[in-house]
């Protein structure tokens, strides 16, 4: 049976599997392994990054059209407005795509920084919204004023209030030197009693870092009538977590702030017009039914949001809110996959190839052998079960000194070979006794990549990915898959596991190439990589279609080289390139020896760490 690798539960139908391939669903439908070959065949080696600018419009369309979808239906009357969180992804490649294909809505960025804030003044069009939140000392609040001055539309969602004493400091200062009276939009970050569930559900609820309570909500307001800048509170905001998978906590959020909402204007905040309700939107990860990554889809989400906001405001005869998100995963994640090449599987050792068999060979193995050539449907259970007997059996008689080296080799060939065949024949649905046995034969594919550097979050909190094969997807997959990647520390791998068990092909990997795609990558996993072993963010394409459906592979950006990763570390790479030289020539090489060792030296140097030459050209 061949496998489809989940891509209806987690592919949004944004890929598809036509005949060996995974092709882009849209426009001419190329496949990601001739988009892959041409990149590599314009010299770039190891992963690659492809980016897909239509499948950030997707995400952002969706969003939007979902929103006007509600409010239409439950005839809301505020407005609708997004911005997207820069800490998400903020790869210029990818912001600048967000940038020009959501002009239409006006959509803005988020800032929870510093650098990030500069990086929404310079890309964010004058007028869209640009929201602020994280811990923020005098000089963020200050570049949040000059924002203001030079036309943005800036909301400053303070976090304390030590933040809001800033901010009447900086006001102060700027009525001096500047004759305009324009400064930023104020928020207030509520500290939610109720908190998302899920491995990032730490931004919510009240032990959250971020927020104010429900008596610092009043002193704020208080602080703020007197100084007479009461009108520019005028958002209330909070963020649950990311990832949320059930949609059962943000209900029980959005009707506290609601209620926060419409207890705070009937108090007198007039200015206050907007809920921003964070991000927190959940992606479909899975690749096995049974582990759906979310309970709910993009239109109920919509659909409670307005409703609940509706509900509220009318009940207590306040005006709804304006309604803003920041979602970032739910924009960003889709736009990216990963693409690899596998470098070696390690028990390619065990084909027939090497077995070596003898004139006369122990009984027990001629009998394995014998096992192997007659194996099939109707007698592979009882055969698998004789080979595992004979296993025990061949290798205490190893241990007694009756079997020697080249028996157990072909001992354990053989069995490994009779136990694929039987997983193969055998329906292994079901079956926790086959499945532990498949679990002991799993092949481990060494890929060309770090795991700490492109799916960090794998590392850190165990989210899965899905992970398909560009090829051979008309052939069904035997082995059980563990995926190891190219550093030194035994986390960078990928376990096989039987409960959302990865099948992979077998290959040879001398004779044919053999990439493996990691999808859903856009959002957190580029900049939350880290650059363990020194293997840095790797080469990234965008794939643009054009008006007759055909791609072009364009601003490739390959991965760091050698040197420059050094000087990244603040090595004075200067020196360092002395030091290679000057070895070289107070060598005793001839001149010309020397002449054509730094020719190779210089050409290395100038390539990124990533993999080449495991196989000739693979890598
Ligand atoms: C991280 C963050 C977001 C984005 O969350 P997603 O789960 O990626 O949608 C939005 N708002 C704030 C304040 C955040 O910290």
């Amino acid at each position: 049976m061949k496998s489809n690798y989940g891509l209806s539960i987690w592919g949004s139908g944004n890929f598809d599997i036509e005949g060996d391939t995974i092709v882009v669903n849209y426009a001419n439908r190329p496949s990601l392994l001739d988009i892959t070959q041409e990149i590599r065949n314009s010299g770039y080696k190891g992963p690659v990054i492809l980016r897909f600018p239509h499948l950030i419009k997707k995400q952002i369309d969706l969003l939007f059209g979902e929103f006007s979808r509600a409010f239409e239906e439950f005839e809301y009357r505020g407005s609708f407005n997004a911005v997207f969180p820069l800490k998400v992804n903020q790869f210029p490649n990818f912001v600048n795509e967000v940038v020009e294909c959501s002009r239409e809505y006006n959509y803005g960025l988020e800032a929870g920084s510093k650098a990030e804030l500069i990086i929404a003044m310079a890309k964010t069009p004058i007028g869209a919204p640009i929201t602020v939140n994280g811990f923020k000392d005098k000089e963020m609040i200050a570049l949040c004023f000059i924002a203001t001055k030079s036309g943005h539309n800036i909301t400053i969602t303070i976090e304390g209030l030590n933040e809001l004493k800033t901010i009447i400091e900086v006001h102060k200062e700027f009525t001096k030197s500047f004759s305009d009276a324009l400064i930023p939009s104020i928020g207030m970050r509520i500290r939610m009693h109720s908190s998302g569930i899920g491995v990032w559900s730490k931004s919510g609820g009240y032990s959250s870092k971020f927020g104010l309570t429900s008596t610092e909500l009043l002193i704020a307001c208080d602080i703020l009538r007197e100084e007479g800048l009461l009108e520019q509170f005028k958002m209330i905001h909070f963020h649950i977590g990311s990832q949320m998978e059930e949609i059962g906590p943000l209900k029980k959020a959005l009707r506290e702030a609601g209620n926060i909402y419409a207890d705070l204007k009937k108090r007198g905040a007039k200015g206050l017009e907007s809920i921003n309700i964070g991000g927190g939107l959940a992606v479909e990860y899975s690749q096995v039914a049974k582990n759906h990554s979310r309970n709910y889809s993009i239109k109920e989400f919509a659909n409670d949001v307005v409703f609940l906001m509706k509900e509220i405001s009318k009940n207590k005869g306040v005006k709804e809110p304006n309604i803003y998100t920041e979602s970032g995963r739910f924009i960003a994640s889709h736009h990216a996959v990963l693409v690899a090449p596998v470098l070696e599987l390690f028990s390619q050792e065990y084909n027939e190839k090497s077995l070596a068999l003898k004139e006369k060979n122990p009984p027990l193995i001629e009998e394995l052998y014998d096992l192997y050539r007659s194996i099939e449907k109707t007698n592979a259970r009882e055969y698998l079960h004789d080979a595992i007997d004979h296993l025990e059996s061949l290798l205490t008689l190893f241990d007694l000194g009756y079997i020697d080296l080249e028996d157990r080799s072909n001992t354990e060939i053989l069995v490994n070979l009779i136990i694929k065949k039987a997983i193969a024949l055998l329906d292994t649905k079901g079956r926790e006794d086959l499945k532990q046995i498949e679990d002991k034969i799993q092949e481990k594919y060494l890929v060309n990549f770090s795991i700490f550097q492109s799916l960090p979050d794998f590392w850190g909190l165990g989210q899965h990915f899905p992970i398909v094969p560009l090829s051979h997807l008309s052939k069904t997959p035997t082995q059980a898959a563990a995926i190891w990647d190219i550093t030194c520390d035994s986390d960078g791998e990928i376990a096989y596991n039987a409960h959302a068990p990865l099948k992979l092909h077998d290959i040879n990997v001398e004779e044919e190439e053999y990439f493996l795609g990691f999808f859903l990558v856009g959002a957190y996993q580029e900049v939350l990589g880290m650059k363990h072993n020194l293997f840095t963010h790797p080469t990234e394409a965008t794939i643009r279609f054009d008006k007759n459906g055909d791609y072009s592979i364009e601003s490739i950006l390959e991965a760091q080289n050698l040197m420059d990763i050094l000087d990244d570390l603040d090595y004075d790479i200067g020196v360092i390139d002395k030091r290679l030289k000057s070895n070289i020539e107070e060598s005793s090489l001839s001149d010309d020896e020397k002449e054509r060792l730094l020719g190779k030296l210089y050409l290395y140097l100038s390539e990124n760490s990533y993999l080449k030459t495991i196989q000739a050209s693979r890598g």
